[in-house]
């Protein structure tokens, strides 16, 4: 095989992601989740996700800073983001990897969002194609993570997502909520990734 085949090869195995957040984008933020029965799933997340995976490889990237602030331990965490992974499992939706980031601001660690640390290591992991993947987020610090990892940001306004969105950094597109984020993803994957 001559090196040109190779790189197209190469560049063929690239896939589109998209990477979620999680608390008040795919189900209710209620505050520091402690365990799976306080997990709420909007109700549209299960149809939404089982749309944009036929597209995209999923993820979920949270921050979950009470572990920092000893609201919440590590192993509740695990358990509640393996809830979620399990109850997406039995519609049939299959996320690649979830990451969490169990710092304060004041730690200063190099893995919270707006950090891409946790999109570069998936980037990475998994040969994603930054140019055709997004971020969906209910906080600014989701969008300019998107940004900063070279993805298009999707702002949704469930969650925080309406008390903070003046406090935008960056230009992105803002949805009412996941439902209409996946909407205009699909209606615009053919136009690379402007979503108009
Ligand atoms: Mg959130
Ligand atoms: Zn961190």
């Amino acid at each position: 095989m001559c090196n040109r085949e190779q790189k197209i090869t190469k560049e063929k195995q690239k896939f589109p992601a998209i990477f979620l957040d999680r608390d008040g984008t795919l189900i209710e933020d209620v505050g520091y989740i402690k365990e799976p029965s306080a997990v709420s799933f909007f109700p549209n997340t299960f149809a939404d996700l089982i749309r944009l995976q036929e597209h995209f490889m999923l993820f979920i990237i949270t921050n979950q800073s009470g572990i920092g602030n000893n609201l919440l331990t590590d192993k509740e965490v695990k358990i509640v983001n393996s809830y979620i992974e399990t109850e997406l499992k039995k519609q049939g939706i299959t996320i690649t990897a979830t990451y969490y980031c169990p710092h304060t601001t004041e730690d200063n660690c190099f893995c919270k969002k707006p950090s891409p640390y946790f999109i570069n290591q998936a980037v990475h992991e998994y040969n994603i194609d930054r140019k055709h993947s997004y971020i969906i987020g209910d906080h600014p610090s989701d969008s300019e993570c998107g940004i900063r990892a070279g993805l298009t940001p999707v702002y949704v306004l469930t969650g925080h997502g309406n008390k903070h969105k003046n406090e935008l950094t960056c230009e992105v597109a803002i949805c009412k909520s996941l439902s209409h984020a996946t909407e205009r993803i699909l209606n615009n994957i053919y136009y690379d990734n402007k979503i108009i």
